[in-house]
């Protein structure tokens, strides 16, 4: 019936259903338990130009990101920029970062675990200052704070107001990491996305709009 294949089918108490192209251009359909297979193919096969387009978006997008090498000269992203890798021969410590990445030879085979591990620690220090700047200047209060390793989400507030990030988002630059920070914050206050939360937002961060267009556009780079 439907030409789209389905690559995997998760059903959920979800009233719902939801399409989602993961970066290998995958179609993964969220579904109520309740509904037949059959509306669920006719749904599919109904958004299939939407699937289609998205499917050929994300492939040439992600043709272009080539996963690391951990090669001398290879560029890594921190705050917006990239810095060069250069491998050494006796470092000590195995890793560390002045300006450019240092990484002792024999560490290689855990160069991407140390790059993570660094990334954690950075994105850990700097992005829960700037929550507490903002928190502190606009006068939210959260609960806990930590740093995840989600995939999909740069950032996330609970309901009862623990505050998430991701560490990939330290690759970004540090008005973009204030965006998604902002955002998080304004969700304490607006568990929603209704212009109520978006003049919120606004308010607090009057140029958001080119952050967020800058992660639209370049959120595929953040990956290691
Ligand atoms: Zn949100």
């Amino acid at each position: 019936m439907t030409q789209v294949k389905i690559d995997k089918i998760i059903r959920s108490k979800r009233k719902t259903l939801s399409f989602e192209i993961t970066r290998d251009a995958k179609l993964i359909v969220r579904a109520p338990e309740t509904i037949p297979l059959d509306y669920i193919e006719k749904s599919v096969s109904k958004k299939q130009a939407w699937i289609t387009d998205k499917q050929k978006l994300v492939t040439e997008i992600y043709s272009q990101v080539r996963p690391k090498e951990f090669v001398h000269g290879e560029g890594f992203l921190y705050l917006g920029q990239v810095y060069g890798l250069s491998v050494v021969d006796n470092g000590e410590p195995p890793f560390k970062f002045d300006g450019e990445f240092h990484l002792s030879r024999t560490y290689l085979p855990q160069a991407k675990e140390l790059f993570i591990d660094w990334y954690k620690k950075q994105a850990y220090r700097t992005i829960k200052e700037r929550v507490d700047r903002y928190a502190g200047v606009f006068g939210f209060k959260y609960n806990k704070f930590s740093i995840t390793r989600a995939q999909r989400r740069w950032g996330s507030c609970s309901s009862s107001n623990n505050l998430h990030f991701s560490w990939r988002l330290i690759m970004a630059p540090l008005n973009v990491i204030d965006y998604v920070v902002i955002h998080e914050l304004a969700h304490i206050e607006e568990k929603n996305h209704s212009k109520r939360f978006w003049n919120k937002v606004r308010l607090m961060f009057p140029d958001f709009e080119s952050s967020l267009h800058w992660l639209r556009r370049n959120e595929h780079l953040l990956v290691i």
